[in-house]
């Protein structure tokens, strides 16, 4: 049966429609073989072909296409257990996304992505260290993600952490990574985590930092973003309006 509502996120199926008008990428993905309800598998999941033909601004548009859905309550009928099986054996994500362990803030799920669209860091305040640059590092340069994507939030608890400059166990030495976020944070008005516009404000500039220090710390993935293999957004995740706001 060729049933569309098996297909899976309407994220990936926009850009997989476009593939699909191709005769010339339907033969080179295989796709024609089996007739036209063939592709259903293989719609599944990012295919390498798929994946390898995307610009890194054409992710990024999928990725706000997919914010927009997921506010007006349009997002994707997934069937994630086809996706789980057609990834199973191979992965090929689009995007390597670095954001807050926050549970109001779950990158996949506001911008409707599937099983394989998306490598996922996630850390307080989504900041960035050895860990997480060898993880970018293997998520572009070995299996071939083409855009690098640091997502804040706003009233981020880290955040407000870090301005308050909370002293706990091992926090205490992640919070001091977001301490120059707040030290070049430029602002008028109450300086205080009472203030919601400087907490965001503060996160704003986390986001900028952090993009900044991937290429600086990273000759790896410098080398990529110089070729123009690679593209590095940031963004920022309004919890009340639901909005990925991109930053670049
Ligand atoms: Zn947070």
């Amino acid at each position: 049966m060729c049933d569309a509502a098996k297909l899976p996120g309407e994220a990936v199926r926009l850009n997989r429609r476009s593939f699909l008008q191709s005769p010339t990428v339907l033969a080179a993905a295989g796709l024609l073989a089996g007739g036209p309800c063939a592709s259903l598998a293989h719609a599944d999941a990012l295919t390498r072909e798929q994946r390898d033909k995307m610009t890194p601004d054409e992710i990024l548009a999928m990725m706000k296409r997919g914010n927009a859905r997921f506010r007006k309550g349009e997002g994707s009928k997934r069937n994630f257990l086809a996706e789980q099986k057609a990834s199973a054996k191979g992965q090929y994500p689009a995007v390597v996304i670095l954001s807050c362990i926050d549970s109001r803030a779950p990158a996949e799920i506001v911008m409707d992505l599937g099983i394989g669209d998306a490598f996922n860091c996630r850390v307080a305040g989504n900041i960035s260290n050895e860990d997480i640059l060898g993880s970018m590092e293997f998520a572009c340069k070995v299996a071939g993600a083409k855009v690098i994507l640091v997502m804040g939030h706003t009233a981020c608890g880290a955040i407000k952490g870090a301005i308050d400059s909370v002293k706990l166990g091992n926090l205490t030495e992640l919070l001091a990574k977001i301490r120059p976020a707040v030290d070049k944070t430029e602002f008028t008005g109450e300086k205080t985590t009472k203030n919601a516009a400087y907490v965001d404000a503060v996160a704003r500039k986390n986001v900028a930092l952090t993009m900044a220090q991937i290429l600086e710390k990273s000759p790896v993935l410098r080398e990529l973003e110089s070729k123009r293999a690679i593209k590095i957004a940031g963004a920022m995740y309004d919890l009340e309006t639901a909005a990925v706001d991109f930053l670049s």
